[in-house]
């Protein structure tokens, strides 16, 4: 049966509440996918045991009070509604993140400095040598309209957890379109005002404790343009290493972190940029741990090869360049899971394509190809700069 991707809306003007109906409807899924991913942290990060997870997602709380009032609070609502502690959420939504934090950040005087060494980390990190997941980001400056998109690539375990939601507060003429996991505030997504923002994970050594991401990108959608958007996110402490693609038409920044450091390193809304888990910056390059079982560098030739053969134009070209099976498994629309028989590799769990001209989102779960977007308007558009 076709699984239609409608977001779901929240209309709530106060964040707490919405919060607390974001985890009332998704209570069971909730708790559920914090128990795969506390497992999944456990598995890959370096932490003695679950009590020592808690306790480092629980330093995170605070930081997320000062960086955001209103997202801390719709975080706990969260929490509330879905009837689970507020660390149990943040492990949920910091998850790729919280990996990379050395349980050492404990024994620091206090989160602001946390004690952190990457040698000890390097040791310590994706032992195991499984391909964490990644994404492929794409930004198009497209013949009449600039697109901004991305694959979602995680453990395959996922899946069924992928939502989209719209927030959409009574008051007001604020409305952001996000693809998500329930539970999770926002992954990648697209504001009213025509400011969209994508995420590459990238693998740092030099983690620490820091904002939970996810609020991060709410926060950055929430701004008037890409460029108050870099702005934010030059200036708020991280736990670890992503890569944003940031666009409103006009103006298109990508920006690669570790845990400590930011490097701009993609810039101009005329020329396209592709990114996947790995960074391009020299320096950035030394604070970062590629698994060797990453599809990383595989992905962006891929990628690139595909972006050379079809020079996608709009937000439906880029779906089908995003859903490609060449490599199969190893693809841009990526099926490890399914080759190697482990349910919790990496595989794409959905995709999101914005169409930053017209106020238009292609999104879907799962494979690319088994079912067709589901198409999203954004009710208050009132981007659709051309750059
Ligand atoms: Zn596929």
């Amino acid at each position: 049966m076709t699984d239609s991707f409608a977001p779901f809306l929240f209309d709530q003007d106060d964040p707490a509440r919405r919060g607390e109906a974001h985890g009332e409807q998704w209570r069971a899924e909730i708790r559920e996918l914090a128990e795969i991913r506390a497992a999944l942290a456990l598995k890959k990060g370096s932490f003695r045991d679950r009590a020592q997870l808690d306790a480092v997602a629980r330093l995170h709380l605070p930081l997320l009070d000062n960086f955001s009032a209103p997202l801390s609070a719709e975080l706990r609502g969260i929490a509330r509604g879905a009837d689970v502690a507020p660390e149990a959420v943040v492990v949920l939504n910091h998850y790729t993140d919280l990996r990379d934090v050395p349980p050492s950040v404990l024994e620091g005087p206090c989160p602001e400095d946390p004690v952190v060494s990457d040698s000890f980390h390097a040791l310590n990190t994706n032992g195991d040598g499984d391909d964490p997941g990644g994404c492929t980001a794409v930004y198009l400056p497209g013949q009449d309209a600039p697109v901004l998109g991305q694959t979602w690539d995680m453990h395959g375990t996922a899946e069924p957890f992928v939502r989209a939601i719209r927030i959409k507060p009574r008051s007001g003429d604020d409305e952001v379109v996000c693809f998500t996991l329930t539970g999770c505030l926002g992954m990648t997504g697209v504001s009213a005002r025509g400011l969209a923002v994508t995420i590459n994970n990238l693998t740092s050594t030099d983690g620490q404790v820091g904002v939970v991401w996810p609020a991060l990108v709410r926060a950055m959608l929430a701004c008037g343009s890409a460029r108050e958007a870099r702005d934010l996110l030059l200036r708020t402490r991280l736990s670890s290493g992503h890569h944003y693609m940031i666009a409103d038409g006009r103006e298109f920044y990508g920006v690669e972190t570790s845990g400590k450091l930011k490097v701009v390193t993609q810039t101009g809304a005329r020329a396209a940029h592709l990114h996947t888990n790995h960074c391009f910056d020299p320096v950035l390059r030394r604070h970062e741990a590629v698994p060797k079982a990453s599809t990383s560098f595989r992905r962006m030739e891929l990628a690139t090869t595909l972006y050379v053969q079809q020079r996608p134009q709009d937000a439906r070209a880029l779906w089908t360049m995003l859903s490609s099976h060449d490599g199969w498994p190893r693809s841009v629309c990526s099926h490890i899971d399914d080759a190697g028989g482990d349910p919790s590799a990496s595989k794409t769990c959905g995709r999101m394509i914005v169409d930053l001209t017209r106020g238009e989102v292609l999104v879907g779960r799962g494979c690319g190809q088994l079912e067709p977007p589901t198409v999203v308007k954004l009710d208050r558009w009132r981007g659709g700069h051309v750059p």
